[in-house]
């Protein structure tokens, strides 16, 4: 079977979250009752002033093809939103629409990584990063985060990963799956690294940089030299509940556009105009609803790191960032995937720290993208569990 297809499908790997999400659905078609903490995708609704606002664009008749980077009046109010929140001039130009964040990391790395050229990537880690490298037949490299530097980067290690054939350098920060943040120290080791280099690039993945629990969002974007340099991902999936609309933008220098737009046009064409004007509705509109996300999931943040902290051979780190605890699982006995297939077993879908790199090993990933109910049954769940193993 293997044979009917291309030779480049071999090196494209995929993201575990969805597997093990449809084998907790089998299970529960079975009867069986899972926690669902293993999606990344807020729990809440889309705001309705978002909802309100493309069902006026479809009825004004925003249904058709659009200019493959995004209409104007959402790349303007993206370069607002940028100017407001990393105090970052950016023009409409410099500011590309796709249909979510991810066409981003997929663009970035067809647009600019030759085979044999090295990638830099956060490990663990969101696992497409390390899919498309090798899809392009480039080098990853990964950069370790450990759970002693509280999950950000080792700047000696950052500056010995760094060489001459070094030609992107992926971050992410707040970081899924860890929920560490980088601080400007950490930005600046990597800005010192490659600031005189034209030949580099950096793809800083931004997607959860409003959901931060401590200090505040730095991008890379912001330190001297470094705009020219970066490719900022950003997007409305996390931020204002809106995953399956599929909204999501690039910042890069202008002459990196037209690239982007090309290949926009040999895939998708263009990002549904009646989902950009939501887009602008989010940007623009009332910010309430977000804020009252935030809150929430800063509660959540609570209840289930000292549950977590409670379960004898498990340990957790407060995340600083995004929706996600990653616990040291280390005591328990069992490797990631086992535990986590022993927990599916047990009524409690979680990812293997492993689906996150080979870094991830020892570790789970808990989203907290569920209500504090929910949260609290599968820590009973996973602590009974373990006491029965
Ligand atoms: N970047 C990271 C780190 C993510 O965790 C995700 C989604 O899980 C994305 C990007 C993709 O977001 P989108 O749904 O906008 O494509």
């Amino acid at each position: 079977m293997d044979s009917v297809f291309a030779e480049r499908m071999k090196s494209l790997g995929t993201e575990t979250g969805f597997e093990v999400l449809a084998k907790a659905r089998a299970l529960e078609k079975q009867g069986k009752d899972i926690v669902h903490l293993e999606i990344g995708e807020p729990d809440f609704d889309t705001p309705k002033n978002i909802k309100d606002a493309a069902v006026r664009a479809i009825n004004a008749d925003y249904t058709h093809y659009v200019p493959s980077v995004g209409v104007p009046e959402l790349r303007q109010a993206i370069a607002d939103h940028i100017f407001k929140t990393r105090n970052l001039n950016v023009s409409p130009e410099e500011v590309v629409v796709t249909s979510g964040g991810k066409p981003i990391m997929f663009y970035t790395i067809l647009a600019l990584v030759n085979p044999g050229d090295e990638v830099l990537y956060p490990n663990p880690g969101f696992s497409t990063y390390e899919s498309l490298i090798n899809f392009v037949g480039a080098k990853p490299v990964p950069i370790p985060l450990e759970e002693k530097n509280d999950f950000s980067l080792d700047h000696e290690y950052v500056k010995k990963a760094i060489t001459k054939r070094t030609k992107l350098i992926i971050i992410n920060s707040p970081e899924n799956p860890t929920g560490g943040i980088l601080t400007r120290e950490d930005l600046k080791a990597i800005a010192d690294g490659i600031v005189n280099r034209d030949d580099v690039f950096v793809l800083s993945d931004e997607i959860y940089s409003r959901i931060i629990y401590e200090g505040k969002h730095e991008s890379i974007t912001a330190l001297p030299g470094m705009k020219d340099k970066t490719i900022l991902l950003d997007g409305f999936s996390k931020t204002y509940a809106m995953t399956g609309w599929r909204l999501g933008y690039g910042v890069m220098r202008k002459d990196l556009t037209p690239k982007f737009a090309q290949l926009i046009t040999n895939s998708n064409s263009c990002t549904s105009a009646f989902t950009q004007m939501a887009g602008v509705e989010a940007l623009t509109g009332p910010q309430n609803e977000e804020e009252k996300m935030i809150t929430e999931f800063r509660k959540r943040r609570e209840v289930i790191v000292k549950g977590l902290n409670n379960i004898k051979g498990i340990t957790c780190n407060k995340p600083r960032g995004a929706f996600y605890a990653f616990p040291n699982i280390k005591g328990t006995g069992m490797n990631s995937r086992e535990l986590g297939e022993y927990l599916m077993n047990n009524g409690i879908a979680v990812l293997p720290g492993t689906s996150f790199g080979k870094y991830g090993e020892g570790y789970l990933r808990l989203s907290f993208a569920n209500s504090v109910e929910n949260i609290k049954k599968a820590l009973d769940r996973i602590a009974e569990a373990l006491e029965k193993h």
